[in-house]
Order: structure tokens, then sequence, then C-alpha cells
């Protein structure tokens, strides 16, 4: 077995680079001699770092220049009953009436991985309001996994000239595109003109994959497609109208990944027992931080701390963590009702897989069977349908718990408690 100091040698000196450790050695052996070498430049000790559960070799499709492993405390909240029967209805909409079930349908934990003291505790109050409010809905509203790709043109005639063909020919792109995936199916190819610049805007049903890559792969066969029937040329498979990992309000308004929404019903005697304060003061502290304020500031979200949720969820569940950004395109809405406290939230562009990516990371893995959503769903696409519902649910909760605590006034001395 080859020694990670003679490894940590080799790389001093310049016999081997720092990435073509694997090449020599197994896994464990090349992120051990990646530590020597850091530990001696840097003074840092790495031990914690490489004290590591997982098999380094079944990260390799995850990382590169490996050094061990960054571990986050990781919580629980729940359980919190999601689309149950018992889920109280919004008004008077029922399963049947509203045309479909969604596709989480019990009682969910939710693992959590943060170092924000007070987050879990917060969110886990939210849920304990949910549940005893008989529960949350959700839906997936949409699914649409996007890659648009800028092409280069002549000039606006041309430009109007590729639009209308892409228009007319969605079917032979799809066939094109649909040939590299036996999951993914193109929904829609939307063409956006700017001066000699054309960008298509692909969507895809990406089922339970995230769809990233998968998208990215199909949408490349069809720009093939496009450059041979059209005069576009390619100049970028990205060209930011996707709008993948930047703030972007065609993500807000059109969606990307699942658009979800849920909702909850809380009793008055419950938004006082569990939240501290009254649906008046709840809806007053929505409306004039997340409405007006989010307004003021020109936010492209309306919420409390939906981010938080998302990240921390994404992070248990072997997320993209980059994705936050779009994850945090969420609007709360909240209003005081006859029976209790209505509230809702509203994730437009939540980008989830229980495949693929980082799902099959071990802890990440252990953690998506604690939702109960691991691999592929039956039929493909429920069980990334359900995580996104559970985590709507989850960010439901984490804005209930948080507006109750500004309506109450408690948020310092929370955090005072609890986070310090
Ligand atoms: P992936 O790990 O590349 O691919 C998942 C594959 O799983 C699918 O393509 C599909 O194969 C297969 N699969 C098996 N069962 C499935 C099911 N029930 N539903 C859907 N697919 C199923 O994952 P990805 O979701 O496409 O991409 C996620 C990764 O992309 C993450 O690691 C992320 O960090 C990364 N990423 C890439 C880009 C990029 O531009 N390329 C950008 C951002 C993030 P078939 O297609 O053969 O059916």
């Amino acid at each position: 077995m080859t020694d990670p100091s003679d490894l940590a040698a080799r790389v001093r000196d310049g016999d081997l680079r720092l990435h073509e450790l694997e090449a020599h050695a197994d896994h464990e052996t090349a992120a051990a001699a990646r530590r020597e070498l850091l530990e001696a430049e840097t003074d840092a000790d790495l031990s914690t770092v490489g004290d590591y559960a997982f098999d380094a070799e079944t990260a390799d499709p995850n990382i590169e220049n490996m050094v061990g492993g960054a571990q986050v405390p990781m919580g629980v909240v729940g359980p919190v009953p999601v689309n149950t029967s018992e889920s109280r209805p919004a008004g008077d909409r029922t399963a049947e009436q509203s045309g479909h079930d969604g596709a989480a349908d019990g009682e969910y934990y939710l693992p959590l991985a943060t170092s924000e003291g007070a987050l879990v505790a917060s969110v886990n109050r939210g849920c304990s309001a949910i549940r005893a409010s008989g529960g949350a809905t959700a839906r997936v509203l949409k699914s649409a996994m996007t890659r648009a790709p800028v092409f280069s043109v002549p000039g606006v005639a041309e430009a109007g000239d590729v639009a209308a063909w892409v228009r007319e020919n969605t079917d032979t792109l799809a066939e094109a595109a649909e040939a590299t995936t036996s999951h993914g199916e193109l929904r829609d190819v939307t063409p956006y003109v700017v001066g000699d610049s054309v960008f298509l805007r692909f969507a895809y049903d990406t089922k339970d994959a995230m769809g990233m890559n998968m998208a990215t792969i199909a949408t490349e066969a069809a720009c093939e497609v496009v450059e041979a029937e059209t005069p576009a040329s390619l100049v970028a498979l990205s060209g930011n109208l996707c709008t993948d990992k930047k703030p972007a309000a065609i993500n807000a308004i059109e969606g990307r990944g699942r658009t979800v929404a849920a909702d909850v019903l809380v009793p008055h005697e419950q938004v006082e027992d569990r939240l501290k304060t009254t649906a008046a003061a709840i809806a007053e502290a929505n409306t004039r931080k997340n409405l007006v304020g989010s307004l003021k500031a020109g936010s492209l979200g309306a919420n409390a701390q939906a981010a938080n949720v998302v990240a921390a969820a994404f992070l248990a569940l072997g997320q993209d963590i980059a994705q936050v950004v779009e994850g945090s395109n969420a609007i709360t809405t909240v209003e005081e009702r006859e029976e209790g406290l209505y509230a809702s939230v509203t994730l437009a562009s939540l980008e989830v897989g229980t495949v693929g990516g980082g799902t099959k990371l071990p802890t990440q893995a252990e953690a998506l069977d604690v939702v109960g959503v691991r691999g592929g769903g039956d039929p493909p696409g429920a069980n990334a349908d359900a995580l996104a519902e559970i985590i709507a649910v989850g960010a439901l909760a984490g804005e209930l718990s948080l507006l109750g605590a500004l309506a109450s006034s408690n948020l310092a001395s929370a955090h005072e408690e609890l986070g310090r």
C-alpha cells in the first residue's frame, strides 16, 4: 500500500500534481497525502477534516482534490403531517375538488444541517403548530428544469427566423434532446431575442433528478439540430437565461425545477398556544415585513427565512447547495380568517432531486431515507415531488415560527437562549 508521506513527497518534488494522486493510490491515501501537504504549508491541523466516515471512493463523482469531509451538525424537525386525510384543507378545498393529490402523503421528519443555533428549534415550533392544526397541504404546481443556450445570428431578421423555426419545430428538438436520456422529457422551448443574440430556454421534466446535467446534455443535442437547420451559431450552452445559481426574476416568474406551494390553517387557539401571539399580529408582521419591506428592498421573493430551511435541507439531503439562490424565491402570504390563521408559502424555483448529484453520498442518502424519498419514485418523479412538498412545508413552518416570534417580540431572546 502506498504511504501518504511518499505520495506527498512526490508532489513536493514536482513528480505528481495534486489532482493526480488517485491514479497512484487508493482514494483514502490520496486524501491523506493532500492533508499532509496542506498541513505542512498552512500550519493547519486537519485531523477532524480527515476523520470522515464515508468511503472516499464513493465521493469521487462529487469532489476533486479531496482532503476530507466538512461536517455540519444535523438536526431534525417533525413529524409533520403533509397531505394526510387529517390535513386541514384551506377553506373548503378538498383533494377531490382541487383535482389531484399531492405526492407526499403522511407524517414526515425533515433532517436539517446547519450551524445556525435556534434554526431547528424555530422550524420545529412551526411544525408543531402545523401538526396541532391537522397538518399542511402542499402541491407541486410545475416541474421544469431549464437550460438556455445563447446563439449568435447576423441580425434581427435572422433572429426572428430562428425564433419562428424553433416554435414550429419543437417536436424535432424534443426528439434530439430525449435521445440522450431515458427519463427526461422536453416540455417547452421559449425563444428570447436581444438584437443579434437568440436565447432558447429549454424546459424539461427531469422526473426524480434535479436534472441540471440531464438538461445540459439533452440541450447540447438539440443545439446541434438548431445549428444545422437555422443560421444560428451556438456561443454558449448556458446563456444565463436558464438561470442557474444567480438571482433572476425569470425563475421567480416562470419557475425552475419544482414550483411548489404549501398552506395551513392554524386555529386561533393554536396560534396563541404554540406561537404565543394572535393571527392579526402575525398577519400584520407578514404584510409590513414580508410584503411591504421586501417590495421596498426590491427583493425577488417576499418571505422571512425560506432560504434558511432550503439551505439546511439541501445540505442534509445531498442537494446542490448553490441552488439555494433559486430556492429563496418564495412568497409568504398570511391572513386572519374566521377559523384561524391562514398561511401559505410558494417557492417558485425549488431545484431538488432524489437521484443523482449528492444524493448517493452516505450521510445524505441516510437523511433521504429519514424522509422516505431516496432513489427513483413510482411513478418516476414522485419522490422528488414529495421532497419538494415536504421542504415547502418545512419552509412554511419556518415562516410561521419566525413571524410568530417577531409578532410576539421574542426573537432576540430566543437567539440569546439557544444560539449563544
Ligand atoms: P446526474 O447525477 O447527472 O443524473 C441523474 C441521472 O439519473 C439521470 O440523467 C437519469 O439517467 C438517471 N435516473 C435514474 N432514475 C431516475 C429517475 N427516477 N428520475 C430521473 N432520472 C433518473 O444528475 P442531474 O440531476 O442531471 O444533475 C445534478 C448534478 O448536476 C449535480 O451534481 C449538480 O451539482 C450538477 N450541476 C450540473 C450543472 C451543469 O451545467 N451540468 C449545473 C449545475 C449543477 P437518464 O438521463 O439516462 O435517464
